[in-house]
């Protein structure tokens, strides 16, 4: 029985956090997530009773911080339904596992005139990689038009699709409009014509049900903080051919079986052959144990709770004349403006009530061509965020028009 209340009881920053004097509201999760107890308790467990290196010693304390690691690693396998736990590679985040897909594949599979297709909602991390790939393979970055809400569909991909198309790369839930897109239609039109998804899960994964085998996508990256986890610690989840087909951005070790003086380097199998040098443990542990947070709550009671709230808001936000709603039927972020307010101005009165909010561009700078506004605020929720805390963000709504008293209280 999901109950929003206990479930504020494991975030010590939802109890007593103050923001300009007012408890802290905070509705920012697209950025970042704050941490339940188990989560900070794990990562102290590590650092205080079982602090060593991971894959390197023969002593006790060593294999037990191998099997803490190695059992993170078929935590997150569960957690997303693949079929191997050495499918899961420990990353730094979404922005480090899109990089290693996109130098590591890309660039080796990639030729000139080939075809990497993208959309203008995408995050900055799922669209430089591809453009610098394509510099430097000949290949081209081409455009899946957006429907005329913001969303992915499957017809335009299919209407994107050349006989030269060779990757496609999205995110499943962009960060600001925040739609689904249809991956497991597009995995299938794509297989049928040879064609590898890249899949930006960094705003689904935690989210909702996640599910590798069923949707049947070839890669996936996202990041331990949006979901609870600690910073600097995500995942790249390859399927073990493409993962076997695919060279590591980074060497080092851990990576190498053996090596000799010519410079002739025998490769582990993967995951480690993506994991040289010292894998951030206490990050593998800190979010394999919010996975586990995660899955006791469930997530399709955290999904559906989510959404509920969301359309609480959005209900309400569309009552408001003086604010612009530029996706009400997604079912991520909200971005949104005040009239007449610029966003950054905005998300200062916010501030001064102790709603945390983002305004800006949030990552996606090409993404103003499909909305024609420079910038945006957005809001985004997790299912620790109450309708209490949506209300109060919609009473500083109603008072955007005040927004100098921020500067002048
Ligand atoms: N993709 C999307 C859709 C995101 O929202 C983000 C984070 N804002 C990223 C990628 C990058 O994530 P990280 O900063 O954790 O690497």
């Amino acid at each position: 029985m999901f109950d929003v209340n206990q479930i504020r009881k494991d975030f010590p920053m939802l109890n007593g956090k103050k923001m300009q004097g007012h408890p802290l509201i905070y509705l920012d999760n697209g950025a970042t997530t704050l941490k339940p107890q188990v989560v900070i308790e794990s990562v102290c467990d590590y650092l205080t009773n079982y602090s060593g290196n991971a894959h390197r010693g023969d002593y006790d304390l060593s294999h037990e911080v191998d099997e803490h690691y190695e059992q993170s690693r078929e935590i997150v396998r569960q957690f997303i339904n693949a079929k191997r736990k050495e499918e899961i590679v420990f990353t730094s985040g979404s922005t480090d596992s899109l990089n290693m897909i996109a130098y590591g594949y890309g660039l080796t599979h990639l030729k000139a005139n080939d075809e990497i297709l993208i959309t203008v909602a995408e995050h900055a991390s799922n669209t430089l990689p591809w453009f610098d790939v394509a510099r430097l393979t000949g290949a081209t970055v081409h455009y899946i038009n957006l429907d005329e809400t913001g969303r992915l569909t499957l017809e335009n991909v299919q209407k994107a699709v050349t006989e030269k198309t060779k990757i496609i790369a999205v995110a499943e839930v962009t960060n600001v409009l925040g739609y689904q897109a249809p991956m497991k239609d597009i995995c299938q039109f794509a297989h049928e014509r040879g064609i590898v998804v890249v899949v930006d899960g960094a705003q689904s994964v935690p989210h909702q049900v996640t599910d590798v085998q069923d949707t049947d996508i070839d890669f996936l990256a996202f990041s331990g903080h949006k979901m609870c986890g600690p910073t600097g610690i995500g995942v790249m989840y390859g399927k073990y051919d493409l993962l076997k087909d695919m060279k590591p951005t980074r060497l080092g070790g851990g990576a190498n079986s053996r090596y000799n003086s010519c410079g002739v380097v025998t490769l582990k199998d993967p995951p480690y052959r993506f994991e040289a040098g010292t894998p951030h443990i206490e990050g593998a542990i800190g979010l394999a144990t919010a996975m586990q947070y995660l899955m006791k709550i469930g997530m399709n009671d955290i999904h559906e709770y989510e959404q509920e709230l969301r359309q609480y808001c959005i209900q309400k936000m569309l009552q408001l004349d003086n604010v612009q709603v530029y996706n009400p039927h997604s079912m991520g972020a909200i971005a949104f403006n005040i009239k007449g307010v610029f966003s950054q101005d905005a998300a200062s009165l916010f501030n001064s009530y102790g709603i945390a909010i983002r305004a800006g561009q949030h990552c996606a700078k090409i993404l103003d061509e499909f909305l024609k506004v420079s910038t945006t605020l957005r809001a985004s929720f997790y299912f620790y965020n109450t309708k209490e805390e949506i209300d109060a963000f919609i009473e500083v709504c109603k008072k955007g028009d005040d927004f100098l008293d921020a500067f002048f209280k």
